[in-house]
């Protein structure tokens, strides 16, 4: 049975990369909740319209709808068969509770909570830099990791975008919605003894590395 793992930490702090690293080196399934939420804004489903004013202003979209997003979503075999990364989910203590419940239902159970720690000012300097491609998804930084071509993907050509809540003031609501609502996850699963703390501070390759070592992979 494959592992299951929460990447926890503030916007920012290199969870997606990570995750996209841990996916193309494990075959673990990636599951995103703002990658899921982006998906239905992008479709115009009801579900997208619903979240799309959340997210816009740097607030989390209701318990109940993502907690129902990642229910059906490890429901599904492969996450089973290949374990899963929970990227961005859980957001709250409620939610980590509701994760519990779903992870029972599923005969999963949680091999590790990582927080992936970052200061502010190099996670508000990464949020204002990041640039995606509408086309493949492949998710770039003007000061870090900068395309070849200004605004162009080197991967697909697509173009670059930068996604609306990564302007400074969102970005910084989005910061403080992680000091209030999301922090107290630290004390949750430090309690239940699956805590694991990375540095995500330093460059992609070395991150990873570091997080290798913590999940013992
Ligand atoms: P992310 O891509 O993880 O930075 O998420 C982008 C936005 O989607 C967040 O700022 C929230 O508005 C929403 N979102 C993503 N995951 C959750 C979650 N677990 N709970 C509530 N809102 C979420």
């Amino acid at each position: 049975m494959g592992k299951t793992y929460v990447l926890l930490g503030p916007p920012g702090a290199g969870k997606g990369t990570m995750a996209d690293m841990l996916v193309k080196d494990y075959g673990f399934v990636h599951i995103s909740t703002g990658d899921i939420l982006r998906q239905h804004i992008k479709t115009g489903s009801e579900l997208g319209r619903r979240a799309k004013d959340y997210i816009d202003a740097g607030n989390l979209v209701p318990d109940e709808v993502v907690a129902a997003l990642v229910a059906a979503k490890l429901a599904e075999p492969e996450v089973q068969a290949q374990g899963c990364l929970l990227d961005g989910y859980p957001r709250t203590v409620h939610q980590a509770d509701l994760l519990q419940q779903a992870l029972r239902e599923n005969s999963l159970t949680l091999d590790a909570a990582v927080l992936f720690e970052v200061d502010d000012e190099l996670l508000l300097k990464r949020l204002t830099a990041r640039r995606i491609c509408r086309e493949c998804g492949a998710v770039y930084n003007v000061l870090y990791n900068p395309p070849q071509a200004a605004g162009v993907c080197d991967d697909c050509g697509g173009a670059l975008y930068q996604r609306s809540d990564d302007s400074a003031e969102t970005a910084q609501e989005r910061l403080r919605v992680y000091q209030r609502q999301t922090a107290p996850l630290i004390e949750y699963y430090q309690s239940r003894g699956k805590l694991r703390r990375v540095s995500g501070a330093g460059g992609k390759d070395d991150n990873y590395q570091a997080l290798n070592k913590v999940l013992g992979l």
